[in-house]
C-alpha cells in the first residue's frame, strides 16, 4: 500500500517545510511498526521546489488475520479461510493505510508544527496520489467525495489486466487529487474517505469511532454533500452510531468556526425553528435591509468589510446604481470561494470593472479604503475579540470615513427563541461576543460620537415584542462635514433615534 504527498514552493517557501510539517526529515528514511505491519516514510525528492514524502506500508497477512481471530474469528468455509490469506490487502490502499496516517503523522493530522507554525496553518499546493486505491463506487463516488472539499480529482479505474482490456476494470482507482489545502486538512480527508471508499474496515468499530470520525471531520464534514453515505461507511453501516454521529454533526454545524458561513448556520437556525410556511432566510432579509439602506443612503461606490463568501457582493452587482464594489475579508479562502462564485475571471470586461476583492484586516489603518460612500460591516465585528473592536472602530470611522456606515450584528437577546441553540450558547462557535440591544445601541452611540456620525437602528427579521429581532443593524451617517463648515446633525437620524430610544 502505497501514497505520495507532494508539495511544491518557492525558495523563500521551500517545499521541504513538508518534512517540518510532517515530523518527518527529508533526509532519512524512516520505519514504524504497527500492528498490521510495518510502515516507512521516505521522500523520493526533496528540494525547494518541489518535496514528495512517500508512505509505504507492508502489510503483514498473517498479523492481520491472527488479530481478527484474536477477536473472536467465527468458523469459515474453506475458501474465505484461504482468503484470509490470499487477499489484495498488502496492496492496495485501504483503512490500513488511514490507520498508518493516523499513527505515523498523528502530529500533523492535528495541525500540530512547533518548527513552522505558521506553514501549518497557510494552505500548501498539494498533489496526493494513490495509485491503486479500493474504491467501491468507483471514479464517480471518488470525485464525489473528494471534489466538493476544494480538490481537483483525477480517478481512473485501473484495468484488471492491461493485456486483456476486454475484461474491464477493477474495482481499484488510481487517485490524484491536487489542491491547496492546509497540510492537517488533506490528512484528515484522507483519513476518513480513504477507509469510506474501501468500504471495509479492517479494525472494530466501537463508540470511539465516532469521537475519532468527528475530530478528523472537524470543519469539513458537516457541511459535505455525502455526509451520509461518509459516516454510514465509515462507521461499518451501524445505525445507532451512525444517528449520533449525524446528530453531533448537525450541532456541530452550527458552530462550525472554521469553514460554515454564516448563512448556512442562519439557514439551519431558520429551518430548526419555523416549521410553517417556509421563512425567508435570515441572511436574505439581512442582505436586502443592507441593499435598502444603502440605496436611501444614495451609495454608489460601497465597501463590503469582512465580505466572506460575497454573497453581498452579488447582490450589489445586480444593481446598477452601485458602480464600484469592493470586498475585503482577512480570509484568502473566503475570498478564494468569493472570487470562484462569482465568476470574476468569467464576468464580462464592463462588471469585472466594478468589482474588486482585497484581502486586508480591519484592525489596520487601510487607504485604500478612503474615499468610498458607504462601508457595511455584516455580520463581522461579533468575529473580532473585544479588546481589539476599538482598533476597527478607529480603521472604519476614524480613517476610512465613509458617509454610511451599516453595521450589522447578532441580537443575542433572540436566541431564547431558537429551539435548537443550547442556552447560553453563541450562534456561531467563532463568535467573540453577542450583544443585547442595549449594549449594541450603547456601543454604536459612543463610537458615533467619538467620530462625528449619527446613528439609527434597524430591525431586521421578526421583530419579537420582548425579544427583539433575531439581527440588529445600525446606520451611521456622517454628520460632520468638515470642509464644508461646523458640526452638523442629519435631521432624520436625530428624528429616528428619538423614536428608537
Ligand atoms: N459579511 C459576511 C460574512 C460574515 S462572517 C456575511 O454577512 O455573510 C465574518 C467575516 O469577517 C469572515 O469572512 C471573516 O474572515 C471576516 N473577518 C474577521 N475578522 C476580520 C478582520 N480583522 N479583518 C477583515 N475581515 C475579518
Amino acid at each position: 500500500m502505497f501514497l505520495t504527498i507532494s508539495a511544491t514552493g518557492t525558495p523563500e517557501r521551500p517545499a521541504t517545510d513538508l518534512g517540518f510539517l510532517l515530523h518527518k526529515h527529508p533526509e532519512s528514511a524512516q520505519a514504524f511498526t504497527t500492528s498490521y505491519g510495518t510502515a516507512h516514510v521516505l521522500y523520493p525528492e526533496a528540494s525547494a521546489e518541489r518535496c514528495t514524502a512517500a508512505l509505504l506500508l507492508d502489510v503483514d497477512p498473517v498479523a492481520l488475520v491472527r488479530r481478527r481471530q484474536g477477536r473472536g474469528g467465527q468458523g469459515r468455509s474453506p475458501d474465505a479461510a484461504l482468503a484470509q490469506y490470499v487477499n489484495d490487502r498488502p496492496y492496495a490502499a485501504s483503512s490500513l493505510l488511514a490507520v498508518a496516517l493516523g499513527t505515523v503523522f498523528s502530529s500533523a493530522l492535528r495541525g500540530v508544527c512547533k518548527a513552522r507554525p505558521e506553514r501549518a496553518e497557510e494552505p500548501l499546493p498539494l498533489r496526493v496520489e494513490v495509485p491503486v486505491l479500493p474504491a467501491r463506487g468507483g471514479p464517480d463516488l471518488v470525485r464525489r467525495l473528494f471534489a466538493p472539499l476544494g480538490w481537483t480529482v483525477g480517478a481512473e479505474q485501473v484495468g484488471l489486466d492491461a493485456t486483456f482490456p476486454e475484461w474491464g476494470g477493477s474495482r481499484y482507482v488510481r487517485l490524484v487529487l491536487e489542491g491547496e489545502l492546509r497540510l492537517a486538512r488533506a490528512l484528515r480527508h484522507l483519513y476518513v474517505l480513504l477507509p469510506v471508499l474501501d468500504d471495509a474496515k479492517h479494525y472494530w468499530v466501537s463508540a470511539d469511532e465516532v469521537d475519532k470520525l468527528l475530530r478528523a471531520g472537524e470543519g469539513w464534514l458537516a457541511g459535505h454533500p455525502e455526509q451520509h453515505l461518509i459516516t454510514s461507511r465509515y462507521l461499518a453501516r451501524r445505525r445507532s452510531l451512525t444517528r449520533e454521529a449525524s446528530q453531533r454533526l448537525e450541532l456541530a454545524r452550527l458552530a462550525d468556526a472554521d469553514d460554515t458561513d454564516v448563512e448556512e448556520i442562519d439557514n439551519a437556525v431558520d429551518e430548526a425553528t419555523d416549521t410553517e410556511e417556509k421563512p425567508v432566510p435570515l441572511a436574505v432579509r439581512r442582505r436586502a435591509a443592507i441593499l435598502d439602506a444603502l440605496r436611501s443612503a444614495g451609495a454608489a461606490r460601497v465597501l463590503d468589510l469582512g465580505c466572506g463568501q460575497g454573497q453581498l457582493v452579488h447582490e450589489l452587482l445586480k444593481d446598477a446604481r452601485f458602480t464600484e464594489i469592493v470586498g475585503l475579508d482577512v480570509s484568502v479562502r473566503a475570498l478564494t470561494v468569493a472570487a470562484r462564485r462569482l465568476g470574476l475571471e468569467r464576468m464580462g470586461e464592463r462588471q469585472a470593472a466594478r468589482v474588486r476583492l482585497v484581502q486586508g484586516s480591519l484592525v489596520y489603518t487601510d487607504k485604500r479604503l478612503k474615499g468610498y460612500d458607504a462601508a457595511v460591516l455584516s455580520e463581522v465585528i461579533e468575529h473580532l475579540d473585544l479588546p481589539r473592536l476599538p482598533a476597527l472602530e478607529y480603521a472604519v470611522f476614524g480613517s476610512a470615513r465613509p458617509r454610511t456606515v451599516l453595521v450589522t450584528t447578532p441580537n443575542v437577546e433572540y436566541n431564547v427563541r431558537w429551539e435548537t441553540l443550547p442556552a447560553g450558547h453563541v450562534r456561531h462557535g467563532d463568535h467573540r461576543f453577542e450583544w443585547t440591544r442595549e449594549e449594541f445601541r450603547g456601543w454604536a452611540e459612543r463610537v458615533a460620537a467619538r467620530h462625528g456620525y449619527g446613528v439609527r437602528h434597524v430591525p431586521v427579521g421578526p421583530d419579537d415584542p420582548e425579544v427583539g429581532p433575531p439581527t440588529q443593524m445600525a446606520v451611521f451617517t456622517l454628520s460632520e462635514r468638515p470642509t464644508t463648515g461646523p458640526a452638523t446633525t442629519d435631521p432624520t437620524t436625530t428624528e429616528k433615534e428619538a423614536t428608537a430610544a
